[in-house]
C-alpha cells in the first residue's frame, strides 16, 4: 500500500471524478489518487434496461470536449477494442447506455490512480488535507469531491422498501418476477418512462397483469434536446449563470427542468406505439393505466401488496386509492452525503444547502488559497442543471486541471446567443 503525499486526492470515481482522473493521468508532476467505495466500477448498472440510451452526444465523454487527444476518449476506447468501424456502421442515433458504461469501466480500469473498495471516511486539515479511508491515510494539497447522488423516495415509503417496493436504481435485480402482478411505476422522468416501457413490452404471458404509470407532471413531457436549448449546456452559459443573483438562478433551474429531466423523444414514441399495439392489436387495454397529474400522498400495506393514496393535482378534492402488488419508485436522486467533510464543514461558506464555489469549482473557505476543495456535481444551484449531468464534465475537470497546472486554457467559442446585457451591443 502506498503511503504518500498527493497533489490531489479524489473522493468518488463516477463520471465526474473519472474525467478529472483522466485529465491528470499524464501529469506525473501532479501525483493523484481517486478513491471509490464500490468494489468495482458500476454506473447505474441496475438501470441498464435493454434499449436504454445515452441522453447526450457521445462527444460528451470524459475528456473530448476539453482535451480531444487524451487517451481516455470514447474514440480511444473504440480503437483499443478494435470496433471503430462496427460502431460507425451501427449508425446509432444515440449510444446504448450499456456501451457508455463499458467505456467508463474501461477508463477506470486503465487508470491506476483510481482505486475501488475504499471509502473515504474523514477529511481533516492541518496545512494539508489528511484523507482517511477504511484502508489507509494519505495527505494531499487539494481534494476533489465527486460523490454524486443517491436514490430518493418519499419519507413515508422508506419503511416499506424491500422486494416488492423499491427504488428504480434496483430495477433489474428486483423486477424479474412480476408475472401476473399489478405494478405501479411512480415518476414521470426518463427512469420512470424506461421502466414503464420495459414492463408493458414484456410478452403478455410473462409480463405484469397491469402496469400503471403515475406522475406529478401534467403529462409525460419530453426532454428538450433542441439546438438553442443545448446552448444552456455550454461553458459560457455556465459562467453566465454562475454570476446571476441566487433568486434568478433558482427561477431559471425551475423553468429549464425539462431540458434535463424530461423524457427522450424516442422513449416516448416507443411507449405510445406499444400502447397502441396493446390496446388496438392485442385488444388488452386492461394491461395498462396512465395517471399523470397525481401526487402519491401515502402508501400502506394491503392484503396482498400495497395501497397508494393519490391526490389529483387539478382536482384537489379527488383522492383515490390504487392497489398494487409491486411498486417502483422512479423518484430521482439527491446529493450524496458528504459527512466525511464534517471536520471542515464549518469553515466553508454555504448557499441553500450547497457549499459555495468559486469560478474554479473550489469551495470558498477560510483555509489557505493554495489548498483547495474542488466539488463536482454539487452546485446545481450555482452552476445550473448541467452541473449534475455529463455535459460539462470534461470542461469542469479541465478548469480544475488548469488550476493545478497553474495555467488557464483558452475557452471554447461562446454561444451564438448574447446571454448577458453586460456585453457590448451592435456588430462585433
Ligand atoms: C440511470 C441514469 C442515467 C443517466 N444518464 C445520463 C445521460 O445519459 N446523460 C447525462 O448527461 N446524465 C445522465 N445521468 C446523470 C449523471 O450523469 C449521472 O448520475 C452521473 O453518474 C453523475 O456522475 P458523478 O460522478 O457526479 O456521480 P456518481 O456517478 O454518483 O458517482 C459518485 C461515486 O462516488 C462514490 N462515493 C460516494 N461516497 C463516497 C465515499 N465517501 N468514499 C468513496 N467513494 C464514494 C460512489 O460509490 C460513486 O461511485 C444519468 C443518471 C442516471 C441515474
Amino acid at each position: 500500500m502506498r503511503a504518500e503525499h498527493l497533489r490531489l486526492a479524489g473522493i468518488g470515481a463516477g463520471p465526474a471524478n473519472l474525467s478529472l482522473a483522466a485529465m491528470l493521468y499524464d501529469h506525473a508532476e501532479l501525483p493523484n489518487l481517486f478513491f471509490d467505495r464500490k468494489p468495482h466500477f458500476r454506473w447505474h448498472d441496475d438501470q441498464l434496461i435493454t434499449g436504454a440510451t445515452l441522453q447526450v452526444s457521445i462527444f460528451k465523454d470524459l475528456v473530448s470536449l476539453s482535451d480531444p487527444t487524451n487517451q481516455f476518449s470514447f474514440l480511444s476506447y473504440l480503437h483499443e477494442q478494435g470496433r471503430l468501424y462496427h460502431f460507425l456502421n451501427a449508425q446509432f442515433t444515440s449510444v446504448p447506455r450499456s456501451e457508455f458504461r463499458n467505456y467508463l469501466a474501461w477508463a477506470a480500469g486503465k487508470n491506476d490512480n483510481v482505486v475501488f473498495s475504499e471509502t473515504v471516511e474523514c477529511v481533516e486539515f492541518d496545512r494539508v488535507f489528511r484523507v482517511v479511508t477504511n484502508r489507509r491515510e494519505v495527505t494531499a494539497d487539494n481534494i476533489a469531491v465527486g460523490v454524486g447522488t443517491v436514490p430518493w423516495v418519499p419519507g413515508f415509503a422508506q419503511p416499506y422498501l424491500g422486494p416488492t417496493q423499491f427504488h428504480v436504481s434496483e430495477y433489474l435485480s428486483r423486477s424479474k418476477d412480476l408475472r401476473g402482478k399489478r405494478v405501479a411505476v411512480v415518476g414521470g422522468g426518463q427512469s420512470g418512462a424506461e421502466t414503464f416501457l420495459d414492463l408493458i413490452s414484456r410478452p403478455a404471458s410473462e409480463g405484469p397483469a397491469w402496469v400503471v404509470w403515475i406522475s406529478k407532471r401534467r403529462s409525460y413531457f419530453p426532454l428538450d434536446d433542441s439546438t438553442f436549448t443545448n446552448d444552456f449546456y455550454m461553458p459560457d452559459y455556465s459562467d453566465y449563470f454562475y454570476q446571476l443573483p441566487e433568486g434568478k438562478r433558482t427561477e431559471i433551474n425551475a423553468a429549464h427542468l425539462l431540458t434535463s429531466d424530461g423524457i427522450s423523444d424516442s422513449t416516448l414514441r416507443a411507449i405510445y406505439q406499444e400502447l397502441y399495439r396493446i390496446q388496438f392489436i392485442e385488444g388488452a387495454a386492461h394491461r395498462f393505466g396512465l395517471m399523470p397529474s397525481r401526487t402519491v400522498t401515502a402508501v400502506d400495506r394491503a392484503d396482498p401488496g400495497w395501497e397508494l393514496s393519490l391526490r389529483h393535482n387539478d382536482e384537489a378534492d379527488q383522492t383515490k386509492c390504487v392497489a398494487v402488488d409491486a411498486l417502483v419508485w422512479a423518484t430521482g436522486f439527491r446529493p450524496a452525503d458528504k459527512g466525511f467533510l464534517a471536520p471542515l464543514a464549518g469553515r466553508i461558506e454555504t448557499e441553500n444547502g450547497e457549499f459555495r464555489l468559486d469560478e474554479d469549482f473550489a469551495a470558498i473557505w477560510d483555509g489557505p488559497p493554495d489548498r483547495r476543495i474542488f466539488l463536482q456535481n454539487a452546485a446545481r444551484g450555482q452552476r445550473g442543471l448541467p452541473d449534475v449531468n455529463l455535459s460539462l464534465n470534461a470542461w469542469r475537470a479541465g478548469r480544475i486541471t488548469d488550476w493545478l497546472c497553474g495555467r488557464r486554457s483558452a475557452e471554447p467559442l461562446t454561444s451564438f446567443i448574447d446571454w448577458s446585457a453586460k456585453n457590448a451591443w451592435g456588430p462585433q
